[in-house]
């Protein structure tokens, strides 16, 4: 079966498709379990900077326009539709999001670090006059304080994002630069129970050297998020789910109303 759980509608600022169009690219796609997980980026309301306007998401047109999917869908569609939030976490948010998350029931809650010395890590603004090693190590250090956010959540999304838009020469972030960090982070994840998400929006999050990490710490929960924010649904999921059992990984981690359940990662061949 192929799974995609994480995927942005219009209801994100940079998101573009109706939920209903979404469901129907699902279908052509043959997707079997879908969840929507719009941005919820409340940092921004409270002293985050991004580069350009931010509109913010009305959670009551959000869950009325998937509810009409949903039933539009019907049942017996041979697609499981799914509610879910990207809720990027910060120190300042944390506290708004402990308040409005329980008041939606969302399936699936995905925790997202985007924002760093309070700048979204998507906009090259959030680099100017920092060292990369004050944005990476601080970045890492948000991730694992974000692991203990006061409240619910499921899926640990796109670990290694603050390299995306960095501009430095050398952008990539390696395990050796920072292996206490991210043995914490990683060995935190799994304590938790949480899945950690593979990303394969644009470059793979997390690295092959992180993912084998994971693993090798006792890590086997994971979830398959496209991040697709326009028509873009289970990207690379062929070739993500023969490199994940060549790791190891026998499942996809998905949730209904945060609860667990494991789906076979498919064969291709
Ligand atoms: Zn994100
Ligand atoms: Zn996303």
């Amino acid at each position: 079966m192929i799974v995609d759980t994480h995927v942005h509608t219009r209801h994100s600022a940079d998101g573009r498709d109706k939920i209903i169009e979404i469901v129907r690219q699902a279908k052509d796609r043959g997707i079997g379990f879908l969840c929507t997980t719009d941005h919820l980026d409340l940092d921004l309301k409270y002293g985050g900077h991004a580069a350009v306007p931010w509109r913010h998401i009305n959670l009551d047109e959000y869950k009325a326009e998937w509810e009409s999917a949903k039933a539009e869908l019907g049942e017996n569609s041979g697609l499981e539709l799914r509610f879910g939030i990207e809720a990027g976490w910060s120190k300042r948010a944390e506290k708004y999001l402990k308040e409005l998350l329980p008041k939606y029931d969302f399936d699936q809650v995905i925790n997202s670090v985007h924002f760093v010395l309070k700048w979204d890590v998507y906009f090259p603004q959030a680099f100017w006059f920092k060292s990369k090693k004050l944005v990476y190590s601080t970045y890492l250090k948000n991730v694992l304080e974000s692991l203990d956010a006061p409240y619910e959540y499921d899926v640990v999304a796109h670990f290694g994002y603050v390299t995306r838009s960095a501009p430095y020469k050398d952008k990539s972030l390696n395990y050796n630069d920072y292996p206490e960090l991210f043995d914490k982070i990683l060995l935190k994840v799994i304590d938790k129970g949480k899945a950690l998400e593979i990303n394969t929006h644009t470059t793979q999050y997390p690295t092959d050297e992180i993912l084998r990490r994971y693993y090798e710490l006792g890590g086997r929960k994971i979830s398959f998020g496209s991040d697709s924010h326009r028509n873009e649904l289970a990207k690379n999921y062929e070739s993500t789910c023969k490199y994940l059992k060549e790791i190891g990984f026998t499942h996809f981690s998905v949730f209904r109303q945060h609860v667990e359940d494991l789906v076979e990662i498919p064969s291709f061949d």
